[in-house]
């Protein structure tokens, strides 16, 4: 299903994004990469998905805070593939920070990469989709799309809001064979996780060894955390005709966190 289809993962030069671009790619599909980083391994990086998938892999360098950049991605997409089928809003970024500490910058970019971003592609892409009858929207939100936890006020809010524009989306195009979906994971060990841990030791006065135990696996009953691969499955699943009746959901990939 998902074989030479044409795909844009947003957020996709590191941890999850990476890893649902490596899943697609290895599915079949065609895949516009997007992130930032050194350009020499995001080249490096394209050019291995190309050679092991055997699949057209591209990059767009757009900056999710910018509208016109995010449509221009959609767009150089449509120009390299002639169409996008698929489009994963997985870009984002995290700041931890009690909220009357919280710099109201950070609040902003936070909005603007975790939401914010996902509104602009997802109304870029819509209108081919529709022609087409068919379109897949996974958005990479979070548990914290569910539940919340302290000293992650925009985070969390975007994360909601993510689920919220899932389930509102689903709704106008459920008739146009277009499906869309927010994957909710728990704790994946990515540079977004580790880079939190030693500023979650800091606000919450413990060593970061307590962090990774008692506050990040302390959350997900399986003691594990989850894995790009776990989600690369899951988004390729979403992709199939298989899911063609899953919209407008908020799917935990949580080790049970948010059952608790
Ligand atoms: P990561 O830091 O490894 O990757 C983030 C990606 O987003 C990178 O490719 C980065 O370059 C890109 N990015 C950041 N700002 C951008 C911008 N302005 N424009 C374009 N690209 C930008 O983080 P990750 O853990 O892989 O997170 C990916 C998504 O998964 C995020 O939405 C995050 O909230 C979500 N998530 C992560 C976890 C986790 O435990 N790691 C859990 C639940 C949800």
């Amino acid at each position: 299903m998902i074989q030479g289809k044409n795909a844009i993962v947003t957020g996709s030069t590191s941890g999850i994004g990476l890893g649902i671009a490596e899943s697609l790619a290895q599915a079949g599909a065609n895949v516009m990469i997007n992130g930032f980083g050194d350009a020499g391994a995001i080249e490096a990086g394209r050019a291995r998905l190309e050679r092991e998938h055997g699949v057209t892999v591209r990059y767009s360098p757009a900056d999710m805070t910018e509208p016109d950049e995010i449509a221009g991605m959609v767009e150089a997409t449509r120009e390299a593939f002639g169409s996008v089928d698929v489009l994963v809003n997985n870009a984002g970024i995290q700041h931890v920070a009690s909220v009357e500490t919280f710099p109201p910058e950070k609040w902003d970019a936070i909005i603007a990469i975790n939401l914010s971003s996902a509104f602009h592609g997802i109304r870029a892409v819509i209108p081919g989709m529709k022609e087409r009858g068919f379109g897949r929207i996974i958005n990479v939100a979070s548990a914290h799309a569910l539940v919340a936890s302290p000293y992650k006020s925009a985070y969390v809010a975007a994360k909601h809001g993510v689920a919220g524009l899932t389930k509102t989306v689903a709704l106008e195009v459920a008739e146009e064979g277009i499906t869309v979906n927010a994957i909710a994971p728990g704790y994946v060990l990515t540079p977004l996780v580790e880079e939190q841990i030693p500023k979650t030791a800091e606000a919450r006065g413990i060593s970061e060894d307590e962090v990774r135990r008692d506050v990040l696996l302390a959350a997900q009953p399986t003691k594990r955390f989850v894995t790009v691969e776990q989600i690369g499955e899951l988004a390729v699943y979403l992709c199939g005709e298989g899911a063609a009746s899953i919209t407008g959901t908020v799917l935990p990939m949580d080790g049970g966190w948010t059952a608790q």
